[in-house]
Formats: structure tokens, sequence, C-alpha cells
């Protein structure tokens, strides 16, 4: 059986990173078939930074790319995935940990704290690595509190002080064996002794996630690797219970094209802002699915259960991929095609029922357009010319063009084609001169799709209509 579990904090949209996290472990879980499980965690200890409202949105989104899941916040699986609801749960684990001595109260203030960050060295050990810091690493504790007494420790509890609750790392090194990233050392003393619970009797991020993973018979974590140090500290958790561990694979962090982390900077990130963009479901995890790994010639990117069917930790590299809008764009132009001219058009007849009586005549128009114009809004608003007569200067010519084309048997792109280019020679027109006037006129724009398809699409009445005058 493999179990995986995508583990969202709600406290933002869905982004690219988050949603390549989500397909690949949807994707480990259904490469098993019917022995696979993908559970939707919300990790939502941080009361303060957590929203009902984005877990909606983070749900819709999941939903929206198609991955589905087997035990989630809102009932399948019948247990609850939301962390702030199994808050008992911990609480038992807490006590476990308590009794093996595992643990041990800290009632070092938060200025104390602080002034050990400040000092970026931690009363003797070495200063944090700059990567660490760069992570956002808390900085190791010194271990103070490790050395009260259990009475004095008693004694301030009861006389209502609050404590927060460490976990008390042994002196051995931290040795795990990363499914992408092969083998990982923290050696001793690299780590502080990190906080499970904290003074309001809330559980920390790191353990209510050991737990739950323990809790969850979770085979197979597979996150970004901006958590690799928590897995030391979740590992050192469940080394210390005895309990089996899962197999961590930690996936490269997505990149902008100039090597940074992603930000609204350097362009859209959230699912959602791609969503309104017009971009499909399919084009978007075709593209995830290249972040990183290679489903291969032999695979459909845009089915999901074809890209299962290819999935495997081991072709995941190591390398830090980079978000490329141009190969999104690309995945976006054959989800398109893929859908076929059909579909597209009854998407943009959706947007706008204006569009609906010209038909199928739609069709020629966009198969042209959809190289240039990949997303359903861009090529609606090329396309609104069709329905919005555009105001433009009348030639002197165009009411006798117009009457040369009320009378064109068969009405095809060939024999539209053999009558402009008829039309123009006969009076002595230089193609600009003829052209230009024209496609303004009936577009309304400069440039566009080739006139006898903008004819067709228009339909004869409408054509010689806005020739005529
Ligand atoms: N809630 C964590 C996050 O959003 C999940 C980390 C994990 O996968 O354990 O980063």
């Amino acid at each position: 059986m493999i179990r995986t579990r995508f583990a969202p904090s709600p406290t933002g949209e869905l982004h690219i990173g988050g949603a390549r996290t989500a397909l690949f472990n949807f994707l480990l879980a259904r490469s098993a078939g019917g022995q696979g499980r993908f559970v939707l965690r919300i990790d939502d200890t941080d009361a303060e930074r957590s929203r009902r409202e984005f877990e909606f949105k983070l749900m819709e989104d999941l939903r929206w790319l198609g991955l589905d899941w087997d035990e989630g916040p809102d009932g399948p699986g019948g247990v609850s995935c939301r962390q702030s609801e199994r808050l008992g749960l911990y609480a038992e684990w807490m006590l476990r940990l308590r009794e093996a001595g595992a643990v041990y109260p800290c009632f070092c203030s938060d200025e104390r704290l602080g002034a050990l960050r400040r000092a970026g060295a931690l009363l003797g050990q070495q200063p944090l690595r700059r990567d660490q810091a760069a992570r956002g690493e808390p900085p190791r504790y010194d271990g103070r509190c490790r050395a009260l007494s259990s009475g004095e420790a008693e004694r301030r509890i009861a006389s209502g002080e609050k404590p927060c609750w460490r976990f008390a790392l042994g002196s051995e090194s931290i040795v795990f064996e990363d499914a992408v990233r092969g083998r990982q050392v923290f050696p001793a003393g690299t780590i502080g002794d990190f906080v499970l619970e904290r003074s309001d009797g809330m559980p920390t991020y790191l353990f209510a996630s050991a737990v739950d993973d323990l809790a969850m018979e979770i085979t197979h974590v597979v996150r970004g690797d901006e958590h690799v140090p928590n897995t030391a500290r979740q590992l050192a958790i469940l080394d210390r219970l005895g309990c089996p561990r899962p197999v961590f694979a930690h996936i490269p962090m997505i990149l902008s094209a100039d090597r940074q982390k992603l930000s609204k900077r350097t362009g859209s990130t959230s699912i959602r802002e791609y969503r309104e963009r017009g971009f499909l479901p399919e084009g978007l995890v075709a593209y995830l699915a290249t972040l990183s790994w290679s489903p291969g010639d032999s695979v459909s990117p845009f089915s999901l259960e074809s890209l299962a069917g290819a999935f495997s930790l081991d072709r995941i590299s190591r390398s830090s991929p980079l978000h490329d809008e141009s190969h999104l764009l690309h995945w976006q132009r054959e989800a398109m095609r893929r859908r076929g001219t059909a579909r597209v058009r009854q998407e943009i007849a959706e947007r706008d029922p204006r569009f609906e009586v010209l038909g199928d005549r739609l069709d020629v128009l966009i198969g042209d357009l959809l190289d240039e114009h990949p997303l359903t809004g861009e090529l609606e608003q090329a396309l609104a010319f069709l329905v919005e007569r555009p105001t433009g200067e009348r030639t002197e010519w165009m009411p006798i063009l117009a009457s040369a084309l009320g009378k064109l048997e068969p009405w095809t792109e060939e024999e539209l084609n053999g009558l402009l280019r008829a039309f123009m020679r006969e009076r002595g027109m230089k193609g600009k001169e003829f052209f230009h006037p024209l496609r303004l006129l009936l577009t309304g724009g400069e440039r566009g799709a080739a006139l006898p398809l903008v004819l067709l699409a228009l339909g004869r009445e409408e054509a010689v209509s806005r020739l005529a005058g």
C-alpha cells in the first residue's frame, strides 16, 4: 500500500510549487492503482494565519486540476484531516513523549530567545550556517531549561508559569536516505532542541505533522526541499518513539527564470490566476509534470492516468527547475488543440453568448488564431470584431466589392481568395492599398487571420452589409 499526502497550510492560495507537490503525491498514490491512497491534510495549527476561505480555495483549485483525494477535510475517508480538529491526538502523543522523558518544559522568555537570535550565535554553539538562516530556520536553542530539575519545573508550572515544551535531542547524528537527494546527514549538535508544543498548548507544525504522518500511515512524504531540516527533526521524534519512518522525497524548489524564488514580482504564481487568465487545467498539469520530472515520450501528459502509469520517484531530478511561462503556453496551446475548436467555441460562447449565432463558422478562425492567442480570454478578444461592428472608413470601391461578394458562388475560402485577388488586380491596387483598409473596416484591427477566413466567419450577409454601408 502506498499512502501519500499533500498538506498545505491554508494561509494563502495554491501556487505553482504547491500544485506540483500535490501532483507528484497524487501521481505516486495513483501509480499504485487500487493499492494507493492520496490524503489531503490541512495544516492549520497556526490559527492566526489560517483561514477557512483559503482552505476552500485550495480544494477548489486542486479539484479543478483534477487532483481528487481519497481522504480529506471534506469528509471522504471518514476521519478529520484538519489538524485543528486533531488536537486530542497530539496531546496523547505528547503524554507519551513526556513519559518517555523525551521532552522538557522551557520557560525562556521571548526576550531571551530574541536576544539569542540577535546575537546570531547561541551561547558558545556554532552560529547558524548562512543557508540555515536564509531558510528562515529558527536559531538553535542553547538548552538552558534542559538543565532544570523536574522539581523546579513542576514548581514553576504550579505557580502559573506557562512553558513551551521542547524535544530533547539525542547525541547521535540524524541520517536519512532521501529518495531524490540521496543520503542526508545532520551531525549531532547542528540542530537545537525544538518546540513541540507552544506555551498556549497548541502543537507546532513540526510535531503535528510528524504525528499525523504516523497516524495516517503515510508511506511516502513528497515535499519541497525547504523542508529537509524539518525532516531531520521529525525523524528524531519518530525514532525516539520507535515508530516506522516514511520514505522522504524532497523535490527541488521551482525558481524564476532569473533563478530567484518565485514571487509576484516575476509574474503569476497562483493557480487561480492562471485559471482566470484562461489556462486549461490539463495544460497546467502537463507543464507541472515537466518540472523536475519528465514523463517520457510514450506518455500522454494530458492524462493524469497516463502520467500516473509512468511516475516514479527515482526519475525526479535534483536540480531546480525554472518556471518559464513560454513553456506553459506551449502546453496550453497543445491542450487547446486537443480540446478541439468546437469545444473552444462553446467556451467562448459561454463567456459571451453573442458568439452563439455564429455557430461552427467560428471554427476555422479559432484554428487560425490559436497559436497566437492560446488563452480563451485573449481569443475572445481577438474575435470580438465578429459580434461588435468596428467603425472603419469605407473606401469608394468597398460597395462594389460588396455587390461582387453578394453574388459569389460557392461561398468558400478558395473562391473568396480568388475574388479578392482578381478585384485588387483589376483596379491596379497594391496589396497593402487593398487589404489594409479592408481589414480595418471588417475587423477594426491591422493584423489577424487571413481575410477569406474573416469573411467566412462573418457570413455573407454581415460581410456585405459592413462593406456596403
Ligand atoms: N504545511 C506545510 C507547508 O505548507 C506542509 C509541509 C509538509 O508537507 O509537511 O509547507
